[in-house]
């Protein structure tokens, strides 16, 4: 007798019938938004040049699902959530640029490299190094949180690593106050990364790299570790796009 089994994401009836307008609404809107013109910090981690590089030609990825995106979001509120607790432990966090009234950022590259941080935290309790501190904050499953307590971020998650090297190195901070929470259990963990300079600028000067590629008109090559590939959100154009042979730069300009 075949067994029948249900996705417990997909649950049916009632639920089935509102997540997809839910779903749906979502995408409409992501269809809207602008489409990146840059590589993100939170992208320069990333093992694939070819896949950083479909990002910043705004070539468009396979679809990205309803739930996906209720993921992200309920990732950002979560850090919205975190950044509140800190503030009321008596941490000073700052995450708005005084001159600019926008979220604290850089850019090199002719623009073409950028990365918006959590926070800095110019004062607090004594917790051991010298204010400020870059402050970045992550929600996980129970999972990826325990590996991350038992191995610390360089080990368990070394996009994120990356992306925090980056912070520090183009903010000019020694440190960072890295804030992750368990999203099963309410459970948090902090953990102090200290800056690498060298690190750092190696994946900012990777991303220049990536994005001089793509405005000469080709495309870098595709890694070596087929695993990567496994759930790329670019696996058809990579599959079936040549090199684009316009300048994304150009076209921006
Ligand atoms: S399918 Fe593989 S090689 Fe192509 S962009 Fe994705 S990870 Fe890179």
């Amino acid at each position: 007798m075949a067994i029948l089994l249900r996705d417990p994401n997909d649950p049916p009836g009632l639920s089935r019938l509102i997540n997809h307008e839910i779903d749906a609404a979502l995408e409409i809107e992501r269809a809207g938004e602008v489409r990146r013109d840059h590589i993100g910090a939170s992208a320069l981690g990333d093992p694939c040049d070819r896949r950083l590089a479909y990002q910043y030609a705004g070539i468009e990825p396979d679809r990205i699902s309803g739930r996906s995106l209720r993921i992200f979001e309920t990732g950002h509120a979560l850090e919205a959530l975190m950044s509140r607790w800190l503030r009321l432990a008596g941490f000073d966090l700052h995450d708005v640029d005084p001159n600019t009234g926008r979220q604290l950022e850089f850019s090199v590259g002719d623009d073409r490299v950028r990365g918006h941080v959590d926070a800095v935290i110019t004062s607090g309790p004594n917790i051991g190094p010298t204010y400020p501190l870059l402050w970045e904050a992550k929600s996980l499953n129970s999972a990826g949180w325990t590996d991350l307590t038992n191995r610390g971020l360089r080990e368990s998650k070394p996009g994120y690593f990356a992306q925090v090297q980056i912070y520090l190195s183009e903010f000019k901070l020694g440190a960072c106050l890295l804030t992750a929470l368990n999203k099963d259990t309410g459970a948090l963990y902090h953990e102090i990364v200290e800056s690498d300079p060298g690190l750092g600028q190696w994946f900012v000067a990777r991303g220049i790299r990536i994005a001089d590629i793509v405005d000469s008109g080709a495309l870098p090559d595709r890694t070596s570790d087929t695993s990567q590939c496994r759930g790329c959100s670019w696996l058809s154009p990579c599959r079936t796009t040549a090199a684009p042979h316009t300048s994304a730069h150009d076209q921006r300009v």
